[in-house]
């Protein structure tokens, strides 16, 4: 028996380009050197006494040897569970407790603040960290044993990623082989990627977007990356001349174009930028196509779905949709109550299944029984609509519809109403608990720099356009919106924030 997640993306394939990570200390790490680094930690988790089926929780900041724990999970059969170094202490405690991880491998350095959670956890703590000569502290110092790669089944699960907890506590997803591995091939095929690309990665490796979209193409493809700490704009505009392709969030969009050190001259020997995980505005479309003549390819996905949508390679790639299903994928729009499927045009919950879909919830039998269904449609959650030409359209949360006084309002519509106003550059818009209501609306706004922003000719606007149970009843004026580090927008803040604006 095989290990098919190893094979197709560790082991030396042909055509691979000889270097697979270029660091910004201008050094570089060959296929082979990346191998040779994932074989030594592989031999020390078995030291270790990890074994098949263990969870090995991560807390290592971005960084080629993190990366290469994740290729030493997968030889070794035992499940990867990146975690974000920005965690605090007690929401990390929850990951390492509800996992049950039978180690945890931190930067060194880290050990006094985290051993309180291990040890809680019953969870031996480790240290990994580069000795910047090639050879690593702790973990990996032990090279007495040689371990073999494990066989394992597309069946079996290579990694448990929590969801980012935008709509409340965090879920684990148990990830197959096979939802890796058919998704990291749909998506080369869909995108076009060869060993010849270049991939600028500045995504952090604990999301599903940098670690299984971004990594697992340049690796099934055998291309290499330019492989950034972070989104920092320096290292970016000068990575860029060098690169192929970016795969970015819509921040990372919005601050590239607020540069004008960012020229179509910069962006010229790239061939593709893709945007997601948060919706990309229409606005920042047109401005970055006219800046470099590019034009973003926006996708959808999740953390328990992989990717599931894409605009089109060639084809038009339709600002304000997340384009088509991909290769495997099947996606519907169905009502929420009843579940049966909706015509084109109407918004309902989307539904998405196919060889990407993850296995279900770690420890959550009932949630994974209501989500996940017997026919293989996973219930997103997220609103959507299938336009006359098939293109998906996200329509927001169904956690973010707002219902007052027993009508449905769906907070996207009056968002894109305002970002399209004068002096707007971006809005959410939430519903806080109102006496007479159940829920009233506001409109969170930041303004475009240098904008004052005229609240009652917002208003005038409004009651043109919008009806008036949807019209915001309240306007807060502020400098950003909250957002974690994958760009998305914290309405669950803002919910908490404007709580009482209808009250007394
Ligand atoms: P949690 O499930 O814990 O509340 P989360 O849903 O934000 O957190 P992720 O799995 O990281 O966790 O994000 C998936 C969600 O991101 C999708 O359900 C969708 O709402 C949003 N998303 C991803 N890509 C896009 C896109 N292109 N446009 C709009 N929304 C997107
Ligand atoms: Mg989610």
């Amino acid at each position: 028996m095989s290990n098919p997640l190893y094979d197709a993306l560790f082991a030396p394939h042909e055509g691979q380009q000889s270097t697979f990570l270029e660091l910004p200390d201008g050094g570089t790490i060959s296929h082979a050197e990346f191998l040779e680094m994932a074989a030594r930690m592989a031999n020390a988790l078995a030291d270790l006494g990890v074994s098949t089926g263990d969870r090995v929780a991560v807390h290592i900041e971005k960084s080629p040897h993190a990366l290469a724990l994740y290729a030493a999970c997968v030889k070794s059969g035992v499940i990867f569970l990146p975690l974000n170094t920005a965690y605090t202490a007690r929401e990390l405690a929850y990951f390492v407790d509800d996992s049950g991880a039978s180690i945890f491998v931190c930067d060194p350095g880290e050990e006094e603040a985290l051993r309180p959670i291990a040890e809680k956890a019953g969870c031996p703590l480790r240290t990994l960290g580069s000795n910047g000569d090639g050879s690593f502290t702790e973990l990996a110092c032990t090279m007495a044993t040689r371990s073999d790669v494990v066989p394992r089944s597309r069946d079996d699960l290579a990694a448990l990623l929590y969801t980012s907890g935008t709509t409340g506590r965090s879920k684990g997803a148990m990830l197959t082989q096979n939802n890796l591995l058919s998704n990291a091939e749909a998506l080369v095929d869909a995108w076009r990627f060869t060993e010849k690309d270049v991939l600028l990665h500045a995504l952090p490796i604990f999301h599903t977007h940098g670690l299984f979209v971004a990594t697992n193409i340049m690796l099934l493809a055998g291309g290499s990356m330019i492989f950034l700490p972070k989104f920092d704009l320096d290292s970016v505009l000068a990575a860029l001349p060098r690169s192929t392709s970016m795969m970015g969030v819509p921040t990372f969009y919005t601050r590239l174009l607020d540069d004008p050190r960012f020229t179509s001259d910069v962006a010229a020997h790239m061939r593709l930028f893709v945007s997601g995980s948060a919706p990309l505005l229409a606005e920042t479309h047109e401005r970055f196509e006219k800046r470099t003549g590019h034009r973003i390819l926006e996708r959808y996905g999740m953390t328990e779905t992989n990717m599931s949508t894409s605009n089109p390679y060639d084809g038009e790639r339709r600002a304000g949709t997340v384009g088509f299903p991909l290769q495997g994928s099947e996606v519907k729009v169905c009502d929420p109550d009843t579940g049966v499927e909706l015509p084109a045009g109407d918004i309902g919950v989307l539904w998405v299944r196919g060889p990407n879909v993850f296995k279900g919830y770690w420890n959550m039998p009932e949630k994974t029984r209501e989500e996940l269904r017997e026919d293989g449609f996973f219930i997103t959650g997220d609103l959507a609509l299938i336009d006359g030409d098939g293109y998906v359209q996200i329509a927001g949360r169904g956690k973010d519809l707002i219902i007052s006084g027993g009508l449905n309002i769906y907070p996207k519509e009056i968002e894109l109403f305002l970002d399209a106003l004068p002096g707007v550059r971006e809005s959410a818009v939430i519903g806080a608990p109102h006496p007479d209501f159940g829920e009233s609306v506001v409109a969170v706004i930041v303004p475009e720099t240098g904008h004052a922003i005229d609240v009652d000719a917002i208003k005038t606007a409004a009651r043109e356009h919008l009806a008036g149970f949807k019209r915001p009843k309240v306007f807060e004026v502020v400098d950003a919106l909250p957002r974690n580090t994958m760009g998305k927008v914290q309405k669950n803040q803002l919910r908490d924030t404007y709580a009482k604006v209808f009250q007394g």
